[in-house]
């Protein structure tokens, strides 16, 4: 069983809609297994949110942030399917009455943008009776974290990790009942995945399906194996039933999550690489695209490529975060692959794929980069020609291996090679995208422009965006678009 650092014995101090015998009741009555466990808090939070809803004579409502990666924004989806189902109000406001942040860790910036937010929570806290705050996330799972919660924003009402988001529902249950202790609930760990519990998609004809949690390479600057746990697939059975229902429901296409979607299958009892789960989804009748998330250069096998240029259905977008190209600084990131070995693999890709889009993530200022490392850096983006890249700058995060290492190069070298890759970056990626100009491409329509209410918004198998003249009704079918005029990043069309 998952042990707890700093789970607390619930202590009801103040029941303000029950008496503490009927709050006894209800959890001794609870179902022990899940889902059903759940669904139970689900059913009983209804009923207090009515209550609730009385008092203060009107809908009770929720906005779930989301900060960080593809991982938390799925995560929230599941945090607002199971408010839905209890009858909250979703709004995309923070003036919302429970407010849930869903928070990342990976670098230093993330957390502290969390901090200077949460402030502005508190005060509208005492000016909103009803207003209560939930913190989740990577961030929760670090001790330090916790406790500077407890001891100076006192103001928040529930805390919980990564490896128990699957309890949102009895969390806040608790909250409903009138808990009035901060409620702090962080496991260290689980092996628990629980399936069939309710999601709300934030777009009807798309989604994004975990097939694997946590993570084992250990990168030595990555935090993430120590917040997200071990590396665990999901079942093939669920993963596949899982998107058979979405089908079903209107989603077309799907992004497999994961944060090395390529070692898929480890531990489980069948035998299934990811190649074969691809092939797999690849029969789902109404799937018309699939894509997914992230592949670690060190198992990207010739059988996921081949996979990859035979399917109709697979993207032509490859993420492959290269971090380094300095064959000394990868060694030191523990990333198990050198220069050469990375750029052979985008020779195989481009020759199988010429139409792919390779995209990476590049971290700029890792312990001792040398002019030299930092050169190598930008020589395999001069090679690769990314069609676009996310670069960081190295966050030192502590309990990470790199934390210990000596810093090297200082604040303005570093800032400096950052700017100069990030325009490398730029002009490769500009002239990338301009060679697909006169085209005509498939195009899933997504969203009405934000500036332009006559344009849709809507994104090519390779990923890139493109704005074209057309009616809403479009949004959510895949459409024919000429490219009339690339503007480095994006395009501007007209459907055909
Ligand atoms: N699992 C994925 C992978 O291996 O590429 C990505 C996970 S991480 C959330 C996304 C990106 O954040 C990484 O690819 C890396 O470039 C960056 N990152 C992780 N830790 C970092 C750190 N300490 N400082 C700066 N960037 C970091
Ligand atoms: Fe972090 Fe490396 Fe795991 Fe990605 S593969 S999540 S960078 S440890």
């Amino acid at each position: 069983m998952p042990q707890s650092f700093t789970t607390k014995n619930t202590v009801i101090r103040k029941i303000d809609i029950m008496t503490k015998a009927d709050h006894t009741k209800v959890f001794a009555e609870a179902p022990a297994k899940e889902p059903d466990r759940q669904m139970y808090f689900i059913e009983k939070s209804r009923d207090l949110l009515a209550e609730t809803e009385k008092k203060a004579g009107r809908k009770i409502t929720y906005d779930v942030v989301t900060f960080g990666c593809q991982m938390n924004a799925r995560d929230s989806e599941k945090l607002a399917g199971i408010l839905d189902k209890m009858g909250f109000e979703q709004t995309d406001s923070e003036d919302a009455d429970y407010v849930i942040y869903n928070t990342c860790t990976v670098r230093e910036n993330a957390n502290n943008k969390v901090y200077g937010r949460l402030g502005g929570l508190g005060n509208a806290k005492k000016k909103n009776p009803f207003k209560r705050i939930a913190l989740c996330g990577c961030m929760m799972q670090e001790e330090h974290v916790v406790q500077k919660l407890r001891e100076s924003y006192r103001f928040v009402d529930l805390v919980f990790g990564t490896h128990n988001i699957f309890k949102f529902a009895e969390l806040t249950y608790r909250i409903l009942a009138g808990e009035e202790d901060m409620i702090i609930d962080i496991w260290e760990s689980t092996d628990t995945i629980v399936e069939e519990l309710p999601i709300n998609r934030k777009f009807a004809f798309k989604s994004g399906v975990n097939i694997m949690f946590g993570c084992d390479n250990f990168c030595t600057y990555c935090i993430v194996p120590y917040v997200r746990g071990r590396e665990r697939s999901r079942k093939p059975e669920d993963i596949l039933h899982e998107i058979e229902v979405m089908a079903k429901d209107g989603v077309k296409e799907v992004m497999l999550l994961g944060q090395n979607v390529n070692s898929y299958g480890k531990g489980l009892e069948e035998k299934i690489s990811f190649a074969g789960l691809l092939r797999e989804v690849e029969k789902i009748d109404g799937i018309e695209r699939i894509r997914f998330m992230t592949s670690h250069p060190k198992d990207l096998s010739d059988e996921l490529i081949d996979v990859m240029a035979s399917s109709e259905k697979i993207c032509r977008h490859m993420h492959l975060p290269l971090q380094s190209g300095s064959d000394e600084i990868l060694k030191r990131m523990n990333r198990h692959y050198d220069k050469a070995r990375y750029l052979e693999l985008v020779a195989k890709l481009r020759e199988k794929m010429p139409d792919i889009a390779i995209t990476t993530d590049i971290i700029v200022g890792f312990p001792g980069e040398t002019e030299e490392d930092f050169a190598e850096t930008v020589d395999v983006v001069e090679k690769a020609r990314f069609d676009s890249a996310f670069t960081f700058i190295y966050s030192k995060r502590t309990g990470t291996p790199a934390a210990k290492m000596d810093p090297g190069a200082d604040e303005a070298t570093v800032k400096k090679r950052f700017d100069k890759l990030l325009k490398v970056v730029q002009r490769i990626a500009a002239e990338q995208a301009a060679t697909h100009t006169g085209e005509t491409v498939s195009v899933l329509a997504e969203q009405r422009n934000e500036q332009d209410e006559s344009l849709i918004t809507g994104r090519m198998s390779n990923n890139s965006t493109v704005h074209f003249k057309g009616d809403v009704s479009a949004i959510g079918s895949i459409v024919n678009v000429h490219l009339d005029e690339c503007k480095g990043f994006y395009y501007y069309g007209t459907q055909v």
